[in-house]
C-alpha cells in the first residue's frame, strides 16, 4: 500500500495511545490524524481527586495540540457524521477521508435518561461535575448521601465504590461521619460482576466495614427533586439529601447513526483485533463491545468492562493491525484480554487487581491486599501515562 492516512476519531485514552503507537510503527509519509471536539484531555481517575479538592483542573488537564510535536495531526472539531464504508468523516470544520478509521469516541453520559435525575443529582463522572462536587462537599455535614448507579454498563466498574470509600474518609476526617449516612443503590446484581464473585464479596466487605449500606438490583424509575426521593421500579423509595449519580452511558450520536452498533447500543468487534464488521474500520475503548468467551452463569454472557486500561491495550493492538496492513506484513499483536485496576480505599491505601478477561471457564481477577505502595503506584501510573503519550 502507498502512503496511507489513518483517521482516529476521539483523542481520549484509546485514541491517544493508537496515534502514538502507530506513529512509532509507520514511516513519516503515512499520515495520522486525530480528531477531538475538545482541545484537552484528562485521565478519568483524576476526577475523584478533583472532587475531593486534592488536585486542580490545571494539574490534570493536558493539551492535545502537544501531539503535533510527535508527528500526529490534531484537528479540534466535532465529529458529526461517519460513513464507515467510505471511511469518510464529516466534522464541524471539514470532511476527511482515510484509508483506516479508528473509532475511539468513548461513551457519552446522559443523566437525562432517568426522569428527574439531571435536576437532582451531582456526578463526579465528568470534570465539570467533579468540580461542582468539590464546592458542594465542604458544605455537606449531615444527612443521607446516596450514590446511585441507575444503568450498566458504566466506565470503571470499581469507580463508584472507590468514591464511596474516599467520601467516607473525607467525612470521617472532618468529624461528620456519625451525622452522614452513606448508601449505594445500584442496578448491578453485585459490584464488579465481570471480575467475579470474590471481587464482589471483597467490595461488599469493604462497604460493610465503613457502614456504607449497599443495595443491589435496584432499578430506578424516577427521582423527585422537590421531595428528594428516589422511586424504584418495585415501588420502594429512598430519601436523599445529597445524590451522587453515575450517569447512564451511551455511544455518541454519530456512532449510533453510523449503523455499526448492535442491540446493546455499542459496536461489536473482534475481541482479538478490534475490527468492526466493515473492512479497515476499528472500534476501541468504551464504545466497543468485546464479548468474553467465559461466564459465571451459563445464561449470562459477559462483555469486557469499560476502562482506560482496556482502551489503551486496544489502541496498541489496533496500531499494530493498521501498521501491518499498511506495510503488507502480518500483525504482531492481538488483544489478550488482560487488564488491571488500582482501587483507592482511603487512608493512603490502594488495591491492585490484575484481570484475565479471556480466561475460561470465566474471567479471573487476582487482587493483592491494599497497601500504600499501590496507592503511590496509582499516582505514578497516571503521571507516567501522560509523560509517555502527550
Ligand atoms: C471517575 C472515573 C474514574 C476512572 N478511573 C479509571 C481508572 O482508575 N482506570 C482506568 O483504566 N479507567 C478509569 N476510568 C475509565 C476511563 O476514563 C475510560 O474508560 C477511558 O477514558 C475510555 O477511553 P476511550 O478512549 O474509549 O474514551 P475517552 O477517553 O472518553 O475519549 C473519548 C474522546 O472522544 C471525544 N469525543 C466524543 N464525541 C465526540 C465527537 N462527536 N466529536 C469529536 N470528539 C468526540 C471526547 O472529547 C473524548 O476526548 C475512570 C473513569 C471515570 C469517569
Amino acid at each position: 500500500m502507498n502512503a496511507t492516512t489513518t483517521l482516529i476519531l476521539g483523542g481520549g485514552f484509546g485514541g491517544i495511545v493508537t496515534a502514538n503507537t502507530l506513529r512509532g510503527l509507520l514511516p513519516a509519509e503515512h499520515k495520522i490524524v486525530l480528531i477531538d471536539k475538545s482541545a484537552t484531555f484528562n485521565i478519568g481517575a483524576t476526577k475523584t481527586w478533583i472532587m475531593l479538592g486534592e488536585r486542580t483542573p490545571e494539574q490534570v488537564t493536558h493539551n492535545l495540540s502537544a501531539l503535533s510535536n510527535r508527528g500526529i495531526g490534531f484537528v479540534q472539531a466535532e465529529v458529526q457524521k461517519i460513513d464507515p464504508v467510505k471511511r469518510e468523516v464529516v466534522t464541524s470544520k471539514k470532511t476527511l477521508c482515510g484509508d483506516f478509521l479508528v473509532l475511539a469516541l468513548g461513551a457519552d453520559m446522559n443523566l437525562g435518561k432517568v426522569p428527574g435525575l439531571e435536576a437532582a443529582a451531582q456526578t463526579f463522572y465528568t470534570l465539570d461535575g467533579a468540580l461542582r462536587l468539590c464546592e458542594v462537599l465542604p458544605k455537606f455535614d449531615r444527612g443521607e448521601l446516596v450514590m446511585l448507579i441507575p444503568a450498566t454498563p458504566f466506565k470503571c466498574p470499581p469507580g463508584p465504590y472507590e468514591a464511596a470509600m474516599l467520601l467516607h474518609e473525607y467525612f470521617t476526617k472532618r468529624g461528620h461521619s456519625d451525622k452522614i449516612k452513606l448508601s449505594i443503590h445500584t442496578v448491578e446484581p453485585t459490584p464488579m460482576g465481570t471480575a467475579g464473585p470474590q471481587m464482589g464479596q471483597f467490595i461488599r466487605g469493604e462497604m460493610q466495614k465503613r457502614d456504607i449500606a449497599l443495595h443491589t438490583q435496584r432499578r430506578c424509575k424516577s427521582i423527585d427533586v422537590t421531595s428528594r426521593r428516589i422511586t424504584f421500579e418495585d415501588g420502594s423509595t429512598a430519601p436523599f439529601d445529597l445524590l451522587i449519580a453515575i450517569p447512564p452511558h451511551e455511544a455518541p450520536l454519530p456512532v449510533r447513526a453510523a449503523g455499526l452498533t448492535d442491540a446493546s447500543g455499542w459496536i461489536p468487534v473482534d475481541p482479538k483485533t478490534l475490527k468492526t464488521s466493515v473492512d479497515r474500520v476499528y472500534a476501541i475503548g468504551d464504545l466497543c463491545k468485546v464479548s468474553l468467551p467465559g461466564r459465571f452463569k451459563p445464561e449470562m454472557p459477559l462483555v469486557l468492562p469499560k476502562a482506560g486500561v482496556f482502551a489503551e491495550a486496544h489502541g496498541r493492538v489496533v496500531a499494530h493491525q493498521i501498521a501491518a496492513a499498511a506495510l503488507g506484513k502480518t500483525p504482531s499483536e492481538v488483544y489478550d484480554g488482560k487488564g488491571y485496576c488500582y482501587i483507592e480505599m482511603g487512608d493512603r491505601q490502594a488495591l491492585k487487581g490484575d484481570g484475565e478477561f479471556f480466561a475460561l471457564p470465566h474471567p479471573y481477577m487476582n487482587a493483592q491486599s491494599p497497601d500504600t505502595a499501590m496507592y503511590e503506584a496509582k499516582f505514578a501510573w497516571a503521571e507516567d501515562w501522560v509523560r509517555r503519550y502527550l
